[in-house]
């Protein structure tokens, strides 16, 4: 295969796990039933590897096998949890609260909530990037019915304190959201000890498969209520129609095991490699970390290098390193990226951010051919406008 840039855009998507699609194939293949065929063996068979990933996924956040809702991916939980709630509790309430630096897939569905005449109040964040929980406490009013914060943010790798929030939701008795499709497997999710009603999964940023994931629906205490946003056959509990796939369902829990039977030697591991590259970074001058120094995931580095432009560096970068600078997800738009304007930056700054993703496969060696990469690719481009390296 020709020199293809090495991947540090893992917040991105992930390379399948080799793993994974061993444990996928035979769902292509002979297990091909629909699990819903009650009355035959092809159907067994894939009812069977369903009810075998489902308890698989629930074990892995504490929940019970029956609370999880298998969808598309992360956007479509969101969807499903954000709009699903609003349908089901207006007339409890019409306000929801939620982060300034959310994912596109959470700021979206409340845009179009508030179009309906719902009211959102997107809460700023500290110039780290965290949460200010006495804000988060302020916000929440009587006619309150839903708080979405994300687990850990895919541009700045920061941390929220789930339990704390979700303390403080159930204590006002306010449903509690999370988006953790970059937490899972990376950092321990416990839907009960933290208080959790509603958490957003996906497989594709664990090594997984793209187009699968799934939404945990707490149960009891509370017993949420949902309104689907897809009708048909009644799969899911009559919450997501729509034939089951199993390949993907497989994959997505076979992903999800290997992740968490490895997370704390994995984290180690990375979050070695990413203080590596941080260390060597330190070589260019007027470089920053954007976000929390330790409260985030152990494969995100997101910096910015004063007075570079922002395209041109990842122009450089590029035939070396795959990264980004943003969201992938929102890479279509050409204005800087939302979380890092909400930190405080300007948008020059937010241009010339660049966000490293490392992984499961990243190695020491490639993380020191992308610094000096990186090292002498500023010092090029500020040599071309005459300043100081
Ligand atoms: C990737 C991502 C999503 C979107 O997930 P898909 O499965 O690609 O729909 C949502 N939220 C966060 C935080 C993400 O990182």
């Amino acid at each position: 295969m020709l020199h293809r840039p090495i991947y540090l855009d893992c917040h991105a998507t992930t390379p399948l796990d080799e793993r994974v699609l061993e444990a996928m194939l035979p769902y292509f293949r002979e297990q091909f039933g629909n699990p819903a065929s009650s009355g035959h063996a092809y159907g067994w068979a894939a009812a069977a590897a369903v009810t075998q990933a489902r308890e698989t996924l629930a074990a892995a956040i504490h929940a019970e096998p029956e609370e999880m809702i298998f969808t598309s991916g992360a956007t479509e939980s969101n969807n499903l949890a954000i709009k699903g709630v609003a349908e089901a509790y207006f007339s409890q309430g019409r306000h929801l609260i939620t982060l300034a630096t959310e994912h596109r897939a959470v700021l979206d569905p409340c845009a179009y909530l508030e179009s309906l005449g719902f009211e959102v109040t997107y809460l700023p964040v500290q110039a780290d990037g965290r949460i200010d929980l006495e804000q988060l406490e302020a916000a929440i009013r009587p006619d309150t019915i839903l708080v979405s914060v994300m687990a850990a943010n895919n541009e700045i790798g920061v941390l929220h304190p789930l339990a704390a929030i979700g303390a403080l939701c159930h204590r006002r008795n306010v449903l509690f959201h999370t988006d953790a499709a970059q937490a899972i497997g990376k950092v321990p999710l416990d839907v009960q000890a933290m208080q959790i009603d509603l958490l957003s999964l996906t497989a594709h940023k664990v090594y997984g498969p793209k187009g699968i994931g799934s939404l945990y629906v707490r149960r009891k205490q509370p017993r949420v209520q949902l309104a689907p946003q897809l009708h048909g056959g009644g799969q899911e509990r009559g919450l997501r129609s729509g034939t089951l796939y199993p390949p993907q369902i497989v994959g997505f829990a076979k992903a999800i095991e290997l992740a968490i039977a490895h997370q704390v030697t994995e984290n180690q591991r990375i979050d070695t490699l990413r203080d590596r590259l941080w260390q060597a970074l330190q070589a260019i001058d007027g470089i920053h970390l954007n976000g929390h120094p330790t409260h985030r995931l152990a494969g995100n580095l997101n910096v910015r290098v004063d007075g570079v432009d922002g395209q041109a560096l990842l122009l450089g970068l590029q035939p070396v390193v795959a990264v980004s600078s943003g969201s992938a997800c929102s890479s279509t738009t050409t204005a800087p990226s939302h979380v890092l304007t909400a930190l405080g930056l300007s948008a020059p700054q937010a241009y010339a951010s660049i966000r490293f993703g490392l992984g499961r496969f990243t190695t020491a060696a490639e993380i020191d051919q992308v610094a000096q990469h990186v090292t002498t690719t500023v010092r090029s481009l500020r040599q071309a406008v005459g300043q100081a390296v």
